[in-house]
């Protein structure tokens, strides 16, 4: 067990693998170091699973789902233990944000405010679309009866990311276990605490032994054994476009597994000339600062019209220089530590590149300090659209603004990308938030708001954003395929 620094009690628990039920070793024996992004140390070694420990824990759900109760309960009681594990996050909210603070490195605040409760409304939406899962009667033509059931895909293997660890969990776990299937989930190598505590509330909640698996190791091991396993039915994946690539391939070459992803973006954040200009400041901020930069939506492609981009320079330049990072212990913190190493020096990279290409560095740009893993938030002016800033996903404290002058050219510019995860547009004028919510070519759009994400409202990307959504009824989709059923009718009273 760890007691964190800071005064911050966060316990570690649970560091091994959860397979059916049951913690346990991984089968080499062999752990690996979870690290502080605020001190750059060791928190705790937890097991590290590779195939061996992929190949039990698949196992364990093929038969939790063929033999076991959770796909064929009555769907209501399935409905009330997800609840049941709702109640139980929000009944561990302190421990789990601590927790995931010291994993992540994000804010206590944001882990308490925002993280905790969004997972926990995740968990109570998807419970309750347990008994209202169904298929559709068909009028066929002639003497038949035709019908859908929609029935669970069977085992999933969930591979998720390091930016929104509970989260990330939350969105592929929860509407999993609604539909009835089993789950093998793997966490992101460099924040695997959070994952394994609630694999120990959901058993506490009542679901049942090898229904959910928790395992914790890196991509290439174990994440590649579970998306190249025979007996996984879909493998549902967020991270990196690059990663999502090779996932597809892995799935083609193996089983034809159903794959679902959720990827990476460029998001453009538009503020128009009748813009409210503090306001829209405040909220493009927010749009890419959030999370240290760390969003797959970040609105990281600030496009503002010409007549006040000076202005809204002047005033971001300001707010960013008002940041206050530190210590995401500290109540005051508004932004804490990258996640790694790796993530600081790849942004940081971005920041050389960005100033060798010739845009200008108007706040910002260098690491913070010499231990932990913290950059000062930054804005580029005079960004070039075909600028490495522009196009790719800095993943970082790092805002590009530029400058434009039609809604027509802003709507070609922000559509001139690989991606098309989501989009913000600030805007008093009805008939302008319509046409660029229709012209840009996103899986989100929002207007005078930012990083809306409510467990009903559908999120995926367009192009290479990703592929199927989650959240909202649509999610379910990814965890259920159709069956038809038809039969001939001897004496149908109609046809
Ligand atoms: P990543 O792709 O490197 O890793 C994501 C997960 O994939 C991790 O669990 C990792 O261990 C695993 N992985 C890595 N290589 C693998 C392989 N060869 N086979 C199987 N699994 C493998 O991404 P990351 O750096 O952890 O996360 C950042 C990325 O995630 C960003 O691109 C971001 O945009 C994206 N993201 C997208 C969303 C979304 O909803 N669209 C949400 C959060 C993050």
């Amino acid at each position: 067990m760890v007691a964190a620094q800071n005064g911050a009690p966060a316990e570690i628990k649970y560091t091994q693998l959860l397979i059916d039920g049951k913690w346990v070793d991984a089968v080499s024996g062999k752990k690996f170091p979870t690290i502080d992004p605020r001190s750059e140390e060791v928190i705790v070694e937890v097991a590290e699973a590779d195939a061996a420990d992929v190949d039990i824990a698949v196992k364990a759900a093929r038969k939790a789902f063929d033999e076991g109760p959770w796909p064929k309960m009555p769907a209501r009681e399935r409905g009330k233990i997800i609840w049941k594990l709702a109640e139980l996050i929000e009944q561990n909210v302190d421990e789990l944000a601590r927790l995931e603070t010291l994993d992540n490195g994000k804010p206590l605040s944001i882990s308490r405010a925002v993280d905790v409760p969004h997972v926990v409304k995740h968990f109570q939406y998807f419970a309750g679309w347990a008994d209202k899962i169904q298929g559709k009667t068909i009028q066929a033509d002639g003497p038949f009866l035709a019908y859908t059931l929609h029935e669970p895909i069977g085992v999933v293997g969930a591979i998720i990311p390091w930016n929104f660890p509970l989260a990330m969990f939350a969105w592929k776990v929860a509407p999993a276990l609604a539909c009835g299937c089993t789950i093998v989930l793997k966490s992101a190598e460099q924040t695997p605490l959070t994952a394994l505590y609630v694999g120990q509330l959901a058993l506490e909640a009542g679901v049942p032994p090898g229904v959910l698996n928790i395992l914790s190791g890196y991509g290439p091991t174990a994440g590649a054994a579970l998306a190249r396993h025979l007996d996984v039915d879909k493998v549902a994946f967020t991270g990196s476009t690059e990663v999502g690539q090779k996932i597809m391939t892995m799935a083609g070459e193996t089983n034809l597994k159903r794959v679902t992803l959720e990827l990476g973006g460029k998001s453009p954040f538009i503020v128009c000339e009748d813009a409210d200009l503090d306001e829209a400041v405040e909220l493009s901020h927010f749009a890419l600062f959030f999370n240290q930069g760390q969003c797959c939506c970040a609105g990281s492609r600030t496009f503002v019209h010409e007549s006040i981009y000076d202005q809204y320079v002047e005033k971001a330049v300001a707010r960013a220089q008002r940041r206050k990072v530190g210590d995401p212990f500290e109540a005051a913190s508004e932004q804490g530590p990258q996640v790694d190493g790796e993530q600081m020096t790849k942004i940081l990279g971005y920041i050389a590149a960005g100033q060798k290409e010739g845009a200008k560095l108007a706040t910002g740009g260098k690491r913070v300090g010499d231990k932990g893993f913290y950059i000062e938030p930054t804005i580029f002016t005079g960004v070039a659209d075909d600028m490495s800033i522009a196009k790719e996903e800095i993943f970082g404290p790092v805002m590009c603004a530029f400058k434009f002058k039609t809604l027509e050219e802003v709507v070609e510019r922000a559509n001139r990308s690989c991606y098309g995860l989501a989009a913000g547009i600030f805007t008093k004028n009805l008939d302008t938030a319509h046409y660029l919510s229709r012209a840009l070519r996103v899986g989100t759009v929002w207007i005078n708001t930012f990083d809306n994400f409510d467990a009903s409202i559908p999120f995926g990307g367009y192009k290479m954003s990703g592929i199927g959504r989650e959240h909202g009824e649509y999610a379910l989709e990814n965890f259920t395929q159709v069956k038809a059923v038809v039969t001939a009718l001897k004496n149908p009273a109609w046809v």
